[in-house]
Protein backbone atom coordinates (compact mmCIF):
# COMPACT_ATOMS: atom_id res chain seq x y z
CA UNK A 1 0.00 0.00 0.00
CA UNK A 2 1.44 3.50 -0.89
CA UNK A 3 0.81 6.38 1.34
CA UNK A 4 1.37 9.55 -0.05
CA UNK A 5 0.71 13.18 2.03
CA UNK A 6 -0.75 15.71 0.43
CA UNK A 7 2.85 18.54 -0.70
CA UNK A 8 0.90 21.39 0.98
CA UNK A 9 -1.27 19.90 4.46
CA UNK A 10 -1.20 20.66 7.82
CA UNK A 11 -0.52 24.07 9.80
CA UNK A 12 -0.49 26.78 7.35
CA UNK A 13 2.36 30.37 7.94
CA UNK A 14 -1.02 32.10 9.92
CA UNK A 15 -1.80 29.53 12.20
CA UNK A 16 2.15 28.73 13.11
CA UNK A 17 2.58 32.64 13.38
CA UNK A 18 -0.88 32.90 15.96
CA UNK A 19 0.10 29.62 17.70
CA UNK A 20 3.90 30.98 18.22
CA UNK A 21 2.00 34.18 19.62
CA UNK A 22 0.36 32.48 22.18
CA UNK A 23 2.83 30.05 23.49
CA UNK A 24 5.59 33.00 24.03
CA UNK A 25 2.66 35.10 25.77
CA UNK A 26 1.61 32.27 28.41
CA UNK A 27 5.11 31.90 28.90
CA UNK A 28 5.84 35.51 29.65
CA UNK A 29 3.26 36.12 31.74
CA UNK A 30 3.42 32.74 33.46
CA UNK A 31 4.21 33.52 37.16
CA UNK A 32 2.48 37.36 36.82
CA UNK A 33 -1.30 35.66 38.20
CA UNK A 34 -2.62 37.46 34.87
CA UNK A 35 -5.75 36.09 33.41
CA UNK A 36 -4.93 35.62 29.47
CA UNK A 37 -7.63 34.81 27.10
CA UNK A 38 -8.76 34.50 23.52
CA UNK A 39 -12.10 34.96 22.39
CA UNK A 40 -13.29 31.80 21.08
CA UNK A 41 -11.05 28.65 20.26
CA UNK A 42 -7.94 30.29 18.77
CA UNK A 43 -8.04 27.78 16.31
CA UNK A 44 -10.12 25.48 15.06
CA UNK A 45 -8.86 22.12 16.69
CA UNK A 46 -9.81 21.18 19.88
CA UNK A 47 -6.75 18.46 20.86
CA UNK A 48 -4.40 21.79 20.44
CA UNK A 49 -7.07 24.25 22.11
CA UNK A 50 -6.91 21.88 25.13
CA UNK A 51 -3.17 21.60 25.18
CA UNK A 52 -3.31 25.39 25.53
CA UNK A 53 -6.18 25.61 27.63
CA UNK A 54 -3.80 23.68 30.08
CA UNK A 55 -1.05 25.74 29.64
CA UNK A 56 -3.14 29.11 30.85
CA UNK A 57 -5.04 30.16 27.97
CA UNK A 58 -8.93 30.87 28.75
CA UNK A 59 -11.58 30.65 25.71
CA UNK A 60 -14.29 32.91 26.47
CA UNK A 61 -17.37 32.47 24.78
CA UNK A 62 -18.21 36.07 24.91
CA UNK A 63 -16.42 39.42 25.01
CA UNK A 64 -17.90 40.20 28.61
CA UNK A 65 -15.92 37.72 30.21
CA UNK A 66 -12.77 39.15 29.47
CA UNK A 67 -11.53 40.89 32.81
CA UNK A 68 -10.19 44.08 33.40
CA UNK A 69 -6.29 43.83 33.90
CA UNK A 70 -5.88 40.68 32.07
CA UNK A 71 -4.24 40.02 28.21
CA UNK A 72 -6.22 39.09 25.29
CA UNK A 73 -4.92 37.45 22.20
CA UNK A 74 -6.56 38.44 18.73
CA UNK A 75 -6.66 34.83 16.97
CA UNK A 76 -5.33 34.50 13.11
CA UNK A 77 -9.46 35.06 12.13
CA UNK A 78 -9.21 38.62 13.17
CA UNK A 79 -12.05 41.07 15.08
CA UNK A 80 -13.39 43.99 14.56
CA UNK A 81 -12.19 47.90 15.86
CA UNK A 82 -14.94 47.96 18.01
CA UNK A 83 -13.74 45.27 20.20
CA UNK A 84 -10.62 46.31 20.49
CA UNK A 85 -11.23 49.92 21.49
CA UNK A 86 -13.78 48.31 24.34
CA UNK A 87 -11.22 46.24 25.68
CA UNK A 88 -8.49 48.76 25.65
CA UNK A 89 -10.94 51.05 27.26
CA UNK A 90 -11.22 48.42 30.00
CA UNK A 91 -7.43 47.99 30.73
CA UNK A 92 -6.93 44.62 28.62
CA UNK A 93 -3.48 44.74 26.63
CA UNK A 94 -3.97 43.46 23.25
CA UNK A 95 -1.59 40.92 21.81
CA UNK A 96 -2.61 40.74 17.80
CA UNK A 97 -2.20 37.48 16.17
CA UNK A 98 -4.50 38.24 13.39
CA UNK A 99 -2.73 36.60 9.94
CA UNK A 100 -1.54 38.82 8.01
CA UNK A 101 -4.16 37.43 4.95
CA UNK A 102 -6.79 38.41 6.98
CA UNK A 103 -5.55 41.49 7.46
CA UNK A 104 -5.15 42.21 3.95
CA UNK A 105 -9.06 41.33 3.50
CA UNK A 106 -9.65 43.69 6.52
CA UNK A 107 -8.09 46.33 4.68
CA UNK A 108 -9.11 45.96 1.42
CA UNK A 109 -13.03 45.70 2.66
CA UNK A 110 -11.83 49.01 4.31
CA UNK A 111 -10.81 50.72 0.70
CA UNK A 112 -13.36 49.61 -1.01
CA UNK A 113 -16.14 50.65 1.60
CA UNK A 114 -14.13 54.06 1.84
CA UNK A 115 -14.35 54.33 -2.31
CA UNK A 116 -18.05 54.41 -1.89
CA UNK A 117 -18.51 50.53 -3.42
CA UNK A 118 -21.63 48.89 -1.57
CA UNK A 119 -19.10 46.02 0.08
CA UNK A 120 -20.29 42.20 -0.58
CA UNK A 121 -17.93 40.10 1.60
CA UNK A 122 -18.20 36.37 0.31
CA UNK A 123 -17.44 33.69 2.92
CA UNK A 124 -19.29 32.05 5.71
CA UNK A 125 -21.89 34.21 7.67
CA UNK A 126 -21.13 33.08 10.88
CA UNK A 127 -17.17 32.27 10.59
CA UNK A 128 -15.32 34.64 12.62
CA UNK A 129 -12.95 35.67 10.24
CA UNK A 130 -15.94 37.37 8.07
CA UNK A 131 -17.89 38.69 10.99
CA UNK A 132 -14.90 40.60 12.07
CA UNK A 133 -14.34 41.76 8.50
CA UNK A 134 -17.19 43.02 8.39
CA UNK A 135 -17.33 44.92 11.67
CA UNK A 136 -14.51 47.19 10.08
CA UNK A 137 -16.74 48.57 7.77
CA UNK A 138 -18.54 51.79 9.96
CA UNK A 139 -21.83 51.37 7.70
CA UNK A 140 -23.72 48.18 8.26
CA UNK A 141 -26.25 49.51 5.36
CA UNK A 142 -23.11 49.59 2.95
CA UNK A 143 -22.40 45.41 3.64
CA UNK A 144 -23.38 42.36 2.91
CA UNK A 145 -21.97 38.48 3.11
CA UNK A 146 -23.08 36.66 0.50
CA UNK A 147 -22.90 32.34 1.46
CA UNK A 148 -23.98 31.09 -0.93
CA UNK A 149 -26.24 31.37 -4.77
CA UNK A 150 -29.24 32.02 -2.85
CA UNK A 151 -28.30 35.04 -1.20
CA UNK A 152 -27.45 37.05 -4.42
CA UNK A 153 -31.10 37.15 -5.00
CA UNK A 154 -31.52 39.56 -1.85
CA UNK A 155 -28.35 41.65 -2.87
CA UNK A 156 -29.94 45.02 -4.42
CA UNK A 157 -29.07 46.28 -7.91
CA UNK A 158 -26.18 48.69 -7.34
CA UNK A 159 -24.19 51.49 -9.05
CA UNK A 160 -20.44 50.26 -7.25
CA UNK A 161 -19.97 46.79 -6.01
CA UNK A 162 -16.92 45.71 -4.59
CA UNK A 163 -16.23 42.34 -3.35
CA UNK A 164 -14.02 40.53 -1.37
CA UNK A 165 -13.84 37.16 -0.07
CA UNK A 166 -12.59 34.67 2.75
CA UNK A 167 -9.18 34.20 2.96
CA UNK A 168 -10.33 29.87 2.94
CA UNK A 169 -12.74 30.07 0.37
CA UNK A 170 -12.72 28.29 -2.50
CA UNK A 171 -11.60 29.49 -6.20
CA UNK A 172 -14.71 27.32 -7.85
CA UNK A 173 -17.50 29.08 -5.07
CA UNK A 174 -15.84 32.85 -5.29
CA UNK A 175 -15.75 32.38 -9.22
CA UNK A 176 -19.58 31.21 -9.74
CA UNK A 177 -20.83 34.14 -7.22
CA UNK A 178 -18.97 36.56 -8.79
CA UNK A 179 -20.13 35.56 -12.20
CA UNK A 180 -24.02 35.96 -10.98
CA UNK A 181 -22.80 39.09 -9.23
CA UNK A 182 -22.57 40.50 -12.13
CA UNK A 183 -25.70 41.59 -13.44
CA UNK A 184 -26.08 43.25 -10.27
CA UNK A 185 -23.79 46.41 -10.58
CA UNK A 186 -21.95 48.49 -13.41
CA UNK A 187 -18.73 48.95 -12.15
CA UNK A 188 -17.58 45.86 -9.85
CA UNK A 189 -14.05 45.66 -8.30
CA UNK A 190 -13.25 42.23 -7.32
CA UNK A 191 -10.60 41.67 -4.85
CA UNK A 192 -9.84 38.61 -4.74
CA UNK A 193 -8.33 38.04 -1.21
CA UNK A 194 -7.92 34.02 -0.77
CA UNK A 195 -4.58 33.52 1.02
CA UNK A 196 -1.76 31.89 -1.13
CA UNK A 197 -1.57 28.71 1.84
CA UNK A 198 -5.24 27.91 0.54
CA UNK A 199 -4.85 27.86 -2.70
CA UNK A 200 -1.61 25.84 -2.10
CA UNK A 201 -3.31 23.46 0.03
CA UNK A 202 -6.89 23.07 -2.25
CA UNK A 203 -4.70 22.76 -5.89
CA UNK A 204 -2.42 19.79 -3.87
CA UNK A 205 -5.68 18.17 -2.52
CA UNK A 206 -7.61 18.16 -5.45
CA UNK A 207 -4.16 16.49 -7.09
CA UNK A 208 -3.76 14.33 -4.94
CA UNK A 209 -7.40 12.98 -4.50
CA UNK A 210 -7.43 12.39 -8.39
CA UNK A 211 -4.50 9.57 -8.33
CA UNK A 212 -5.17 7.74 -5.10
CA UNK A 213 -7.98 5.35 -4.28
CA UNK A 214 -9.29 6.61 -0.88
CA UNK A 215 -8.33 10.15 0.22
CA UNK A 216 -8.50 10.86 4.22
CA UNK A 217 -8.69 14.43 5.26
CA UNK A 218 -7.59 15.00 9.18
CA UNK A 219 -8.39 18.10 10.71
CA UNK A 220 -11.46 19.82 13.00
CA UNK A 221 -14.90 19.69 12.18
CA UNK A 222 -15.57 23.50 13.03
CA UNK A 223 -12.47 24.09 10.67
CA UNK A 224 -13.25 26.17 7.53
CA UNK A 225 -10.39 25.24 4.89
CA UNK A 226 -10.60 21.97 6.06
CA UNK A 227 -13.70 21.28 5.67
CA UNK A 228 -13.26 22.94 1.65
CA UNK A 229 -10.59 20.83 1.42
CA UNK A 230 -12.90 17.12 2.36
CA UNK A 231 -15.65 19.08 -0.19
CA UNK A 232 -12.94 19.55 -3.04
CA UNK A 233 -11.62 15.87 -2.72
CA UNK A 234 -14.91 14.61 -2.69
CA UNK A 235 -15.67 15.89 -5.84
CA UNK A 236 -12.55 14.21 -7.51
CA UNK A 237 -12.78 11.09 -5.34
CA UNK A 238 -15.66 9.53 -3.65
CA UNK A 239 -13.68 7.75 -1.21
CA UNK A 240 -12.93 10.80 0.71
CA UNK A 241 -13.34 10.43 4.65
CA UNK A 242 -12.98 13.64 6.88
CA UNK A 243 -11.83 13.02 10.21
CA UNK A 244 -11.07 14.90 13.16
CA UNK A 245 -7.53 12.93 14.00
CA UNK A 246 -6.51 9.06 13.80
CA UNK A 247 -9.08 7.92 16.38
CA UNK A 248 -12.02 8.50 13.94
CA UNK A 249 -10.00 6.22 11.15
CA UNK A 250 -11.90 3.38 10.24
CA UNK A 251 -9.44 1.25 8.61
CA UNK A 252 -12.29 -0.80 6.52
CA UNK A 253 -12.47 2.53 4.54
CA UNK A 254 -9.03 1.69 3.43
CA UNK A 255 -9.30 -1.71 3.01
CA UNK A 256 -8.18 -2.88 -0.93
CA UNK A 257 -6.69 -0.34 -1.89
CA UNK A 258 -3.20 0.39 -2.97
CA UNK A 259 -2.70 4.26 -3.23
CA UNK A 260 -4.22 6.11 0.18
CA UNK A 261 -3.60 9.97 0.31
CA UNK A 262 -3.68 12.34 3.12
CA UNK A 263 -4.45 15.57 4.03
CA UNK A 264 -5.32 18.02 6.86
CA UNK A 265 -6.20 21.85 6.50
CA UNK A 266 -4.38 24.85 8.00
CA UNK A 267 -5.41 24.20 11.46
CA UNK A 268 -4.36 20.44 11.59
CA UNK A 269 -1.00 19.44 13.45
CA UNK A 270 1.76 18.00 11.49
CA UNK A 271 1.18 15.20 14.27
CA UNK A 272 -2.37 14.54 13.67
CA UNK A 273 -1.60 13.74 9.97
CA UNK A 274 1.76 10.90 10.85
CA UNK A 275 -0.81 9.47 13.12
CA UNK A 276 -3.33 8.97 10.44
CA UNK A 277 -0.66 6.83 8.13
CA UNK A 278 1.37 5.34 10.87
CA UNK A 279 -2.27 3.88 11.56
CA UNK A 280 -2.66 2.89 8.23
CA UNK A 281 0.88 1.44 7.63
CA UNK A 282 0.37 -1.02 10.17
CA UNK A 283 -2.52 -2.95 8.53
S1 LIG B 1 -5.42 29.79 6.08
FE1 LIG B 1 -4.44 31.58 5.15
S2 LIG B 1 -5.52 33.32 6.03
FE2 LIG B 1 -6.00 31.58 7.33
S3 LIG B 1 -4.48 31.66 8.94
FE3 LIG B 1 -3.65 30.32 7.35
S4 LIG B 1 -2.38 31.66 6.06
FE4 LIG B 1 -3.73 32.95 7.29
Amino acid sequence: MNIEIAKYSGYCFGVKRALDITERTLKKYKNNNVKIYSLGQIIHNKGVVDKLSKKGLIIAADEAEITPGSVFIVRSHGVGPEILKRLKAKNIKIVNATCPFVKNAQSKAKMLSKKGYYLVIIGSKNHPEVIGIRDHIKSKKSVMVIEDEKDIDVLRKNNRIGIVVQTTSTIEKFQLIVSKILEKGNEILIENTICDTTKKRQNSTKELSKKVDVMIIVGGKNSANTAHLAEISKKYNPRTYYIENYKDLNLDWVKGGKNIGISGGASTPQEDIFNVKKLIEEI
